[in-house]
């Protein structure tokens, strides 16, 4: 079973594999927030209480099959997570460290190309909530979800490493340890434009 992947414009294209591998979460986080709002339509990401809904999963398991020449990369700080998106229409892909061999990628689920209750069938309901201290509004976050949503995650780092399937992955080339894309680092003024946490993360 595959999900479409796919960005607003539909020039960016791909496949994820097994989305019942995945752990859904909203974070409330100022910097995804920064990401948000960098890429210009933080409405159509962002949900009333500021959360973007990610979906984590290996990075082997995305497949693009076209357009992924329209990859690029934005980072708050030097140190802070790759947020990938498509050049053509600014859609949010995901989440990556910049450790290219650690493979994992949080999808952001504006490139999850489904309705509402299609994501929930493929991936469950998202039951977790993280840094829910920068919400706009009161959100609960549950400790159980949050605790299953983490083992599932190392599951998948850990299978991806064993098996080497860890090299394969679309953001990287893993074999030099370098992103497709050179990330574009937020200048101070840009960082406090978007609302990024000030210390840097
Ligand atoms: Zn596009
Ligand atoms: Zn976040």
């Amino acid at each position: 079973m595959t999900f479409p992947v796919r960005c607003r414009c539909g020039t960016l294209e791909g496949t994820l594999a097994n989305p019942q591998r995945a752990a859904r979460a909203a974070c409330y986080c100022r910097d995804c927030q920064a990401y948000a709002r960098f890429l210009g339509k933080p409405e159509l990401t962002l949900d009333a209480k500021g959360g973007t809904d990610i979906v984590a999963t290996r990075p082997d398991f995305l497949t693009f099959t076209r357009g992924a020449d329209q990859l690029r990369c934005v980072s708050l700080s030097d140190k802070g997570l790759l947020r990938w998106y498509a050049d053509c229409c600014n859609t949010p892909i995901g989440n990556t460290p910049r450790d290219a061999k650690f493979p994992y990628v949080g999808l952001v689920h504006d490139c999850l190309a489904g309705s509402d209750s299609e994501r929930d069938a493929a991936f469950g309901p998202a039951r977790t909530a993280l840094n829910t201290g920068s919400a706009s509004g009161e959100v609960k976050a549950p400790r159980l979800p949050l605790v299953l949503g983490i083992l599932r995650i190392m599951r998948n780092v850990f299978s991806a490493k064993l098996s080497g399937a860890y090299r394969r992955n679309p953001f990287f080339d893993v074999q030099a340890g370098t992103p497709v894309a050179t990330p574009r680092i937020l200048t101070e003024d840009e960082r406090k434009t978007f609302g990024a946490n000030v210390a840097k993360s």
